[in-house]
């Protein structure tokens, strides 16, 4: 298995689309997901994070230093306050429920015979919803909004959880539902950054824009949270893109659609030497690639 760049959106694309292969689902799960990303956010911005698994093999939400949702190729894991799930679940077979004996998992569909899930969570059920998948998802979830509120409140993220948040799942899920949705806070600042200054740079002239791609150092600088996260400089995605004009460094071809973003013709900045491997930030280290050719250089 293969090590992934969690922030690359291609990369999250397809280890998404792998996962919800096999457990199906993939609306109802991505958008009920996205709420609950949306609600978490809305109560502390800086205590949660969307941890894409560095083989793909899970894709977790995490409120401070648990977990709340958690999608396998299996299974998704939804934890809940029990007091609050509807009674009619508690022994109707369509649930399975999920608790921890000490370190020894207890499962059942009977809720009164499964200890809590998350010792730091008093109440909280591991639901693993077994029939009438679409019809009962809405009812967990104001049960699990009540556990995001208690976690979020009562447990504090890691600092080595912050670097496992997926930038690239976020986007994904973002484009998948066609809404925005918002990146913890410690994330960015720089991303953000990012996309602002890459608006303003529009409007610049490509001599002063080849000053300042040269200007910057070009090693990458490093987020100054403590958290190490490479902050591509803008000028060189700018100058890169605007060489190319609109055509594949590849493949030769104008960029298969328009970036609803920019307006512009869509093409990603593949650093040819990996910035985490110590490549250069400049531009004779970049090309401007069409997303079939970016996946191509990264999977051959
Ligand atoms: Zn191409
Ligand atoms: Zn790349």
């Amino acid at each position: 298995m293969q090590i992934i760049d969690r922030n690359n959106f291609l990369v999250a694309k397809k280890c998404i689309d792998a996962l919800f292969k096999y457990l199906g689902y993939k609306n109802e799960i991505i958008e009920f997901l996205s709420r609950k990303i949306e609600y978490a956010n809305n109560l502390n911005g800086d205590n949660w994070n969307l941890n894409l698994d560095l083989n793909g093999r899970f894709l977790r939400f995490n409120l401070g230093q648990v977990y709340c949702i958690q999608i396998t190729s299996l299974e998704c894991l939804i934890l809940c306050m029990r007091d609050s799930l509807p009674l009619e679940l508690s022994k109707s077979g369509d649930i399975e429920f999920r608790g921890y004996n000490k370190k020894l998992i207890v499962q059942s569909s009977d809720i009164s015979s499964v200890p809590d899930c998350l010792v730091k969570v008093p109440n909280s059920i591991g639901c693993v919803i077994k029939k009438r998948f679409d019809e009962l998802l809405p009812a967990l979830e104001k049960s699990n909004m009540q556990f995001i509120e208690y976690a979020i409140r009562n447990t504090n993220i890691l600092p080595q959880m912050k670097c496992t948040h997926s930038v690239g799942a976020i986007d994904f899920i973002s484009v998948f539902l066609e809404r925005d949705l918002p990146n913890p806070n410690f994330v960015f600042s720089a991303q953000k950054n990012e996309n602002i200054v890459l608006r303003n740079l529009k409007k610049i002239s490509e001599s002063e824009l080849k000053e300042l791609a040269l200007s910057k150092t070009d090693l990458p600088c490093k987020g100054h949270t403590k958290i190490t996260m490479f902050i591509r400089s803008s000028y060189v995605v700018e100058l890169s893109k605007r060489l190319a004009n609109g055509i594949c460094q590849d493949c030769g071809q104008f960029a298969p659609f328009v970036s609803k973003i920019t307006n512009e013709p869509y093409l990603e900045i593949h650093h040819i030497c990996p910035l985490s491997e110590g490549g250069k930030d400049t531009i004779e280290n970049v090309v401007a690639l069409c997303p079939n050719c970016h996946r191509k250089r990264h999977y051959g």
